[in-house]
């Protein structure tokens, strides 16, 4: 097995590290990839005002799930909990004990190879690893990290891998920092969303913006930013098709933008999260609600909606009751309801008829949806909330059933 360890600051990670890392995996045939951030990096003061290592760990991981690579990358937490400074040989050393028969790859730019025989103990670099580099900017030459390459070849008995990426990345995390201060939102466009979301909730260098004014850009960052990065396409699909929805239905734009962006941010909670969040904002739940981490999502995202995020009353609703409906829903809540389940990744029998009527008869299609949601749940053996069949019930009662 091959395993690639992608050491660095990360302060924080940014798009050239992300785009490396992936190249790599390809390149090399990498089976595994291992995002490292430094305690205390022995070459580099961590600036004033840094966020904390807990910080640093969390924006490594939410850029390593972006990648998109499975079970292949993670994060490991070894340095940022190893007391002192972190120096390279020696979690180089822990990690071949930990995987004594695999081949490790250690990935870098050109920054760090030019400078690896001033490390500590740059042999015994070179006997635990192989050395894998890349350029970080356009003037960083192959031929200058081939000339580095031969030197610890034969210095060390290196073994050595210049790898071409498909596309340079020149930023580094200083001038994000620089940019990001800045307060602009220039700095997004060299970090995963999620990345940038997480830096905006946290206030994280000097961003400091006013999370119950944000703009859709900022607001749909943060979001994603609450939730595994396999959910950011349904969520981005349920945005598109509620705008489209609310065109074609004559609702809110905005708010129907802004509550496909919000309706899934508490998804992944835990169950104890999001009773003691309904708690605090007094919401009620009845014995199912609390049971069931699917419904409870919807009134958990609710309260992060009004609390954190500062959203007016009808987004607030149209996510609340975006799980189980109710009856007789607003035009905004029948149109979350119903782009949540026929959004552009859906993919079951019947969903094209849901799409043919979301855009004939909004009621019809509701109506539909919740009949589909009941027989499933039937199926299932599971448990029918009251205001599921409360909002098929109410329909069918003022002759907008099918
Ligand atoms: P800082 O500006 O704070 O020094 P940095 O951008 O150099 O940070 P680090 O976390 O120190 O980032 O770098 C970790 C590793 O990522 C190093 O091997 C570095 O060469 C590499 N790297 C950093 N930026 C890029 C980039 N834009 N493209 C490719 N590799 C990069």
């Amino acid at each position: 097995m091959k395993i690639g360890i992608y050491g660095g600051t990360f302060n924080p990670p940014h798009l050239g590290h992300l785009l490396s890392a992936k190249a790599a995996v390809e390149i090399l045939g990498l089976d595994k990839l291992i995002l490292m951030p430094a305690g205390q990096p022995p070459h580099k003061v961590m600036p004033a005002g840094s966020p904390t290592g807990e910080e640093r760990l969390e924006m490594v991981k939410l850029a390593c799930d972006s990648l998109l690579l499975r079970d292949k990358a993670e994060v490991s937490d070894l340095e940022l909990c190893r007391e002192g400074k972190s120096y390279t040989v020696d979690t180089l050393q822990a990690l071949h004990e930990q995987y004594p028969e695999e081949e490790l790859y250690l990935l870098m730019g050109t920054d760090m190879f030019l400078t690896l025989q001033n490390w500590r103990e740059p042999g015994k670099i070179c006997s635990l690893a192989h050395l894998a580099a890349f350029a970080r900017n356009e003037s960083d030459t192959g031929e200058m990290l081939e000339i580095q390459a031969k030197y610890l070849e034969e210095t060390y008995g290196a073994q050595c891998t210049v790898i071409r990426l498909p596309l340079v990345t020149p930023v580094s995390s200083t001038q994000l920092r620089e940019l990001l201060g800045k307060g602009n939102g220039e700095g997004r466009k060299y970090l995963a969303p999620s990345v940038y979301g997480y830096i905006l909730r946290r206030g994280l260098y000097g961003t400091h913006a006013d999370l119950k004014a944000l703009n859709d850009d900022d607001l749909r960052a943060c979001s994603l930013s609450m939730v595994y990065a396999k959910r950011h396409a349904h969520i981005l699909g349920v945005e598109e098709e509620a705008v489209k929805l609310a065109r074609r239905w004559g609702a809110d734009e905005r708010d129907a933008r802004r509550s496909g962006i919000l309706h899934d941010c508490t998804k992944y909670w835990s169950r104890e999260e999001h009773l003691a969040c309904c708690d605090r904002y007094g919401i009620k739940l009845d014995p199912l609600e609390r049971e069931n981490e699917k419904l409870l999502h919807a009134k958990s995202g609710s309260a992060v909606a009004r609390h954190i995020f500062g959203e007016d009353a009808a987004v607030c609703d149209a996510i609340l009751w975006h799980t189980t409906g109710k009856a007789n829903m607003s035009l905004l809540e029948m149109i979350i309801y119903i782009a949540d389940y026929m959004e552009p990744n859906r993919v079951f029998d019947g969903v094209e008829e849901l799409r043919r009527l979301a855009y004939t008869d909004l009621d019809r299609a509701v109506a539909l949806g919740l009949a589909m949601s009941i027989e499933d749940l039937t199926r299932r053996g599971a448990l029918i909330h009251k205001d599921t069949q409360g909002a098929l019930d109410w329909l069918n009662e003022h002759g907008k059933g099918n």
